[in-house]
């Protein structure tokens, strides 16, 4: 785990080092501040030299001066090191979550991947500075300034270490507490968003079910447990501060009192304890450093562990070694005996799949919802890896193919569309980023859709809204299909629309989809008696298996499964 944090220190070692040096000299530096002070009260003033005195107090503003350009050079290059840490872990983590396959999709939560890439990686990007920093301005800070003071006077150097456990004890207990508390109000904070989030995102479900009391009342127990975890926190914060500065505050008396009644014995002088109390001061920031240290460590960690956790996941679709590409891909598609499941289902979705598809047909899949239709679809482009059986495109078996040309030959259009938050534009030359402008056109043509965004103001620039909320389900589905138009594939896969399209745009749809599957190999999950009637052939679905098959006519005929679904209507 260490070694692999380690790594990426490494392209930014320069700075790294640099900002431990910067440290390291700053703490060394401030040590000299006491003592010099001492010498001045001690030498300079007593014997009236004033030339020496000057020269000193000029040492400690330049000392000072010079601390306060480490201090710039630290904060600001030593805060680049880590976003540049951040930035090379945020672009690994993207890249390798783009690898990983449906199965991980499938079982993870967005907003988990985000609090990874955002959160996560914005802690251990602080750490990745402030910790090694912390430890060393704290450790040569203590060290450099009890070793000072002991050269002074060993007894009051070691009566002045009897509070720094005491300390230490205060701020790792209560310190760590108060940051506890902390992050548990941001976690429901957390709680709140979410809980917004969903009763304004639904609010229309909310108002149709009168159920604006239930949202309140849920509301009410989320805004509750933040009230009760602030409270926590509060009275955790009000013991830590307390008591830190009570001891801070003894800590001085403590110093002051025994130096007093060493001064009283005559065993140091005034300027003794001046530098005493001085040092004193210093001490103060690396008790509190240590407990930065502590609780930043612990975060960043875990914060670590979860990204490493990520990155271990193996793409479970990978290329053989030798996988092959084959040019001009025609379509024929052979599924052979296939069987499968999903990781989180206990039993086979599908049961010894077979279906032998010609290049350029087109064959309709029907069947009742949840025999196995879509997850049928998916296995072609790989999406999901089989358990038994094969399935092959223009003869090839699709684990040789170079995932990459298999996916490029394939061509979906969804029931549900997705499109991305920007313009219309933007969303069809999805299909293929190096289009022209003619093209992107012509496919939009072609896709029965380019009246309608001609008719918006800004055309092809219209933004189309998160996940495409500013456009009805058909124009979704044409949009859908100019991408693929664009991308031009030898097979194509649609699941129709069950329902929700008006008769107007499903007949666009309809005549689009043709033109589209013109010399393409097209299969279809079908819903319209239509686009069923028109196929060339009809594979009958039904748990998992291929129950009939046939052309419409044969299938009629039979008077069976299929029979029964449309006398019925029942695609
Ligand atoms: P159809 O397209 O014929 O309606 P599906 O292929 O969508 O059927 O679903 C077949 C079965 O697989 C259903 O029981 C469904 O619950 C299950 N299923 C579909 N997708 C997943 C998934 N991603 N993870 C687990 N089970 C799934």
């Amino acid at each position: 785990m260490l070694k692999r944090f380690l790594k990426y220190y490494k392209p930014h070692m320069n700075l790294f080092i640099l900002d431990l040096t910067v440290a390291a000299l700053s703490s060394v530096l401030s040590i000299f501040i006491p003592i010099l002070s001492r010498k001045v009260l001690k030498v300079y003033v007593p014997e009236q030299l004033m030339k020496p005195l000057f020269i000193t107090l000029g040492i400690m503003v330049a000392i000072i001066l010079v601390k306060m350009i480490l201090q710039y050079v630290r904060m600001y290059w030593g805060h680049i090191l880590g976003v540049r840490m951040e930035y090379d872990m945020r672009s690994d983590i993207f890249t390798h979550i783009q690898k990983l396959s449906f199965t991980y999709f499938d079982n993870v939560k967005t907003g988990h991947i985000m609090s990874r890439i955002s959160n996560d990686l914005n802690t251990i990007a602080e750490v990745a500075h402030h910790a090694p920093e912390d430890i060393i301005i704290s450790g040569l800070t203590v060290i450099g300034a009890y070793a000072v003071m002991i050269s002074f006077n060993v007894k009051l150097g070691l009566i002045a270490i009897v509070p720094l456990p005491l300390m230490l004890f205060w701020g790792l207990t209560y310190g760590l507490k108060m940051r506890e508390g902390f992050r548990n109000v941001r976690k429901r904070i957390a709680d709140i968003n979410s809980n917004v989030e969903n009763s304004v995102q639904g609010i229309r479900e909310v108002k149709s079910y009168t159920n604006e009391n239930l949202e309140i009342e849920k509301f009410n127990d989320v805004n509750t447990s933040f009230k009760v975890a602030k409270e926590k926190m509060y009275k955790i914060m009000a013991t830590f501060f307390s008591g830190m500065f009570f001891l801070t505050d003894m800590f001085y008396v403590w110093v002051i009192g025994s130096g007093s009644w060493l001064i009283y014995k005559g065993e140091i002088d005034i300027a003794d304890l001046l530098a005493f109390t001085l040092y004193v001061s210093f001490i103060m920031k690396p008790v509190q450093r240590v407990v930065n240290f502590v609780e930043q460590f612990q975060q960043g960690a875990a914060s670590f562990e979860r990204f490493v956790e990520i990155m271990d996941i193996e793409p479970d679709i990978k290329d053989k070694k030798n996988a092959v590409s084959i040019k001009n891909v025609k379509g024929e598609i052979d599924i052979e005996n296939i069987w499968f499941k999903y990781n989180s289902s206990p039993d086979w979705i599908l049961r010894d799949v077979s279906m032998k598809i010609e290049a350029g047909k087109t064959i309709a899949l029907v069947g009742e919802s949840g025999a196995g239709k879509s997850t049928l679809v998916s296995l072609i482009p790989r999406f999901y890896e089989i358990a038994k059986g094969k399935i092959k495109v223009d003869s090839t078996d699709i684990l040789d193919l170079k995932h990459k040309i298999l996916r490029e030959s394939i061509g979906i259009v969804q029931q549900n569309v997705f499109l991305f938050d920007t313009t219309i534009r933007d969303n069809i030359s999805y299909g293929n980023p190096y289009a022209t402008e003619e093209q992107i056109i012509e496919a939009s043509q072609k896709a029965n859709i380019y009246k309608f965004i001609m008719s918006l103001p800004e055309g092809f620039d219209t933004q189309v809204g998160e996940r495409g909320i500013k456009l009805s389900g058909g124009q979704k589905q044409r949009i859908s299909i100019a991408r693929v138009f664009l991308k031009n594939p030898s097979i194509l896969i649609f699941d129709e629309a069950t329902s929700s399209l008006d008769s107007e745009s499903e007949a666009y749809i309809q005549s689009a989809m043709e033109e589209l599957s013109i010399n393409r190999t097209t299969i279809i999950i079908a819903h319209r008696l239509s686009t069923v009637k028109n196929a060339d052939y009809i594979f009958v679905m039904e748990q998992g298996q291929v129950a009939e098959q046939g052309t419409h006519d044969e299938l009629i005929q039979t008077e069976k499964i299929y029979y029964n679904l449309y006398t019925k209507n029942m695609f």
